[in-house]
């Protein structure tokens, strides 16, 4: 694969960009935006006295409104998702306004993964894998587990061998590929669970699937009381990864700031190191987006 044959440091965090087609709500609205290229995004102001300014964008992949999320899972992740295979860690995140198609991107990108991975195993008998699948969601620096009924905050520990991990966090063993999508689809747990009990040591990987908060919370809007709160702590998080990120695709010298949000403490092992990580910026063609659509294309820049 590409990374292997590439610089390994310049290849850790692969960019790309998912413009998705207009809603009913933006039906009729303007674009600003056009995909010229598999790794370009054109802006041109629908301001006729701007038009004549257009400005270019170049990620490693930029997928245009008739893009399937097969494409964007093909050609913006696998190459991430199927490291974990060979014992590296990985995340794979989504990040963009709210309705820009994040969660859309994330359940595809995720099934697509989980049955690549176990095509993988299928082909290698010789080799013995575990997959481990937990969900947590942080809201206001809280972590909750998915899996669980039990919705108390869960702390975070820092283990000297493994990093910092979740205290008594729920981690199904995946079975087959029907077992992911029971459990994506929080159907609970059916069944038995694979048999543990192998003379053969076992690693652990993580590919972790974020699917982040809206990145307008990330910008400074003070308002009262709960929102207030609300805001400052999703600034936290999101602001918190963009700043890792900008560090780690700057080539990790000096301080990295993971400890400074849940959501970076969590994912430390996946992100630096010999991590690999994907990012897909998604947005909204519209118009009306035009100043969230061009925040979103600036935090995809800065990761590069
Ligand atoms: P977000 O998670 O960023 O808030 P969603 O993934 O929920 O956004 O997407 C908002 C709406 O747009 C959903 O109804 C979703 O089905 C639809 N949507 C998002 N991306 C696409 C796409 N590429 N093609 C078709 N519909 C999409
Ligand atoms: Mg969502």
């Amino acid at each position: 694969a590409a990374w292997e044959k590439a610089d390994v440091k310049e290849e850790r965090i692969l960019v790309s960009v998912r413009v998705r087609p207009l809603n009913s709500r933006e039906a009729g609205d303007s674009s600003d935006w056009e995909c010229i290229s598999p790794t370009t995004i054109m802006f041109r102001s629908t301001v006729p006295e701007r038009a004549m300014f257009p400005t270019a964008y170049t990620y490693d992949r930029v997928f245009g409104p008739s893009c399937s999320t097969r494409q964007v899972y093909e050609e913006g992740a696998k190459e991430v998702a199927l490291s974990v295979v060979s014992g590296i860690n990985s995340s794979i995140f989504a990040y963009g306004q709210t309705s820009s198609g994040k969660t859309y991107t994330m359940i595809g990108v995720t099934e697509y993964s989980v049955l690549d991975i176990y095509d993988y195993i299928d082909k290698h008998p010789e080799r013995e894998f575990i997959l481990k699948f937990s969900a947590i969601e942080i809201y206001n620096e809280a972590v909750r587990d998915l899996l669980s009924n039990d919705s108390t905050p869960l702390r975070l520990l820092d283990d000297p061998e493994k990093g910092t991990t979740v205290e008594k966090l729920t981690e199904e063993t995946l079975r087959d590929h029907a077992h992911l999508r029971d459990l994506l689809a929080l159907k609970g747990r059916s069944g038995k669970l694979l048999n543990e009990t192998s003379s053969r040591s076992h690693q652990i990987l993580r590919l972790n699937f974020v699917d982040l908060a809206g990145s307008e919370r990330a910008s400074q809007t003070a308002s009262a009381g709960m929102r207030l709160k609300e805001g400052s702590h999703i600034n936290r998080s999101l602001l918190t990864l963009g700043k890792v990120v900008r560090q780690l695709s700057k080539g990790r010298n000096g301080h990295i700031p993971y400890r400074d949000s849940k959501l970076t403490r969590i994912l430390q092992s996946s992100l630096g190191g010999n991590a690999r990580t994907a990012i897909i910026c998604t947005m909204s063609p519209a118009h009306t987006h035009i100043e969230q659509s061009r925040n979103t294309l600036l935090f995809a820049t800065c990761a590069k």
